[in-house]
């Protein structure tokens, strides 16, 4: 029996799914610090994946985003992009050290093209743990087999020279490769820029209500209130596969405002390409916890 369907609110910008929190490569700035997550290697089977997926009922310029950690890790990585319902819009975020050939054998490139100002797998190229002529390589080959493919990399000081050298070498071979801002804290300094004030790495925690305009479902459909939650562990707010789960779009109150995550709290881009979204809004911080 199929599961009652799920409404996305309007207001909402992104279905994260964290098909598994691991990862195989160690990039000195990964801010998905799981560290202390006792279930980090948790995995379902895909078809429940697919099951819980597929009762979602989003909008065409709002695909599901499958991720991690690295999404390809997971066992059942093809087939669950194969049997999600066709009405339902894909993006991938992968670094991209999967089987390039096998995934364009078994999956087909017309199941992950929509109409959107970018590409629909979003590659991000991390040059400590992946040599840029193989990281292009694959690019190409996937390309060249049809998908909609485009590049990112990390605007960190130790490979910010690195990355934009490689970013021109893209753009000369028709690869579209965009830069994001480091987030996170280098030599003491905390890079980017978060909407509102002390939320990050501040060592102060304080009492708020937040709301957020993401759906952020763990590696076993567990669905979380922000990315803080999820990557420390923190107790989820339903899950994808209770018959009886529903999205309630309110603010909730929370006491760790202050050690928020920079994923949470950015100010980024939103569906649209739009500068100076932020995913969270959050409002009556109060004292200390
Ligand atoms: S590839 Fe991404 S998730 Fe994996 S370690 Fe690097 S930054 Fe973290
Ligand atoms: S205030 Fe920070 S930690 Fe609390 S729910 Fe919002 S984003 Fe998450």
């Amino acid at each position: 029996m199929s599961l009652k369907k799920i409404y996305l609110p309007e207001r909402f910008n992104y279905i994260a799914c964290f098909l598994n929190l691991n990862c195989n490569f160690n990039c000195d700035y990964c801010i998905n610090l799981f560290d202390g997550l006792d279930n980090k290697g948790h995995l379902i089977p895909g078809n429940d994946w697919v099951k819980a997926l597929n009762r979602l009922v989003s909008r065409s310029d709002l695909p599901i985003t499958l991720q991690g950690g690295e999404p390809s890790l997971h066992p059942d990585f093809n087939s669950i992009i194969n049997k999600i319902h066709n009405g339902q819009n894909i993006d991938i975020l992968t670094n991209l050290s999967f089987d390039v050939e096998i995934f364009a054998k078994e999956v087909n490139p017309s199941r992950l093209k929509r109409k959107a100002p970018y590409a629909s797998i979003r590659a991000s190229y991390h040059p400590q743990q992946i040599n840029a002529d193989l990281f292009i390589e694959k690019m190409l080959y996937l390309k060249k087999a049809g998908f909609s493919i485009g590049a990112y990399g990390v605007l960190h000081p130790l490979i910010k020279d690195h990355i934009l050298k490689t970013k021109k070498k893209c753009e000369q071979l028709r690869i579209d490769f965009r830069v994001k801002e480091f987030l996170g804290e280098y030599r003491g300094e905390l890079s980017g820029l978060y909407k509102y004030e002390d939320s990050v790495g501040c060592k102060t925690k304080r009492t708020c209500k937040c709301r957020t305009s993401e759906l952020i479902i763990g590696p076993d459909c567990n669905v979380y209130r922000c990315h803080h939650d999820l990557y420390k562990g923190f107790p989820h707010i339903g899950n994808l596969l209770d018959p009886e789960f529903d999205i309630e779009d309110k603010f909730r109150d929370c006491d760790q405002y202050g050690d928020c995550n920079p994923c949470d709290l950015k100010v980024k881009t939103n569906r649209f390409q739009n500068f100076g979204h932020c995913s969270v809004e959050i409002k009556d911080v109060g004292g200390e916890k």
